[in-house]
């Protein structure tokens, strides 16, 4: 194993004794299989997760995405159609273009600055907490290919 390697173990440990979570292989492994900017459904992390420990069940992979996601270390996101999608980028309410091609997925910033996009014309009463809005639409390669939608 690289230095590099060994620090972004250590780092991921951190991050889980960080937020209260006891730091086990399968809850490393599950970490460790997101790169930045990526969102990944739970297939994906499970295909990830097998490669360093072969006996790692899907089952077990849920198990440690929902742990990851309740303290706050995973952002679940749930496209309409898709599976829900999990990232590392969490706690900055950033909003998703998903492109209705080939379900590519990319992050943005906030369209109208912070507070704007958890301002609804009409809250219903509601004290906001959290916004999620999702694009659609065709991603660059998508539309360049000439699918049409
Ligand atoms: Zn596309
Ligand atoms: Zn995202």
């Amino acid at each position: 194993m690289t230095s590099n390697a060994t620090d972004e173990r250590e780092r991921a440990a951190a991050r889980l004794r960080g937020a209260g979570l006891k730091v086990t292989e399968s809850r490393l492994a599950v970490f460790d299989a997101f790169h930045a900017g990526e969102h990944l459904d739970a297939d994906d992390v499970h295909t990830r997760v097998a490669e360093l420990l072969p006996t790692t069940s899907r089952q077990a992979v849920y198990g440690v995405l929902g742990a990851l996601t309740d303290a706050g270390l995973l952002r679940r996101i749930e496209p309409a159609g898709s599976p829900a999608l999990y990232e590392t980028r969490t706690g900055d309410n950033h909003h998703h273009l998903v492109c209705t091609s080939c379900g590519k997925v990319f992050d943005v910033g906030c369209v109208v600055g912070e507070a704007a996009c958890l301002t609804p014309s009409e809250t219903h009463g509601f004290r906001i907490a959290t916004a999620e809005v999702t694009f659609w639409g065709l991603c660059p390669e998508c539309s360049a290919s000439g699918a049409l939608s």
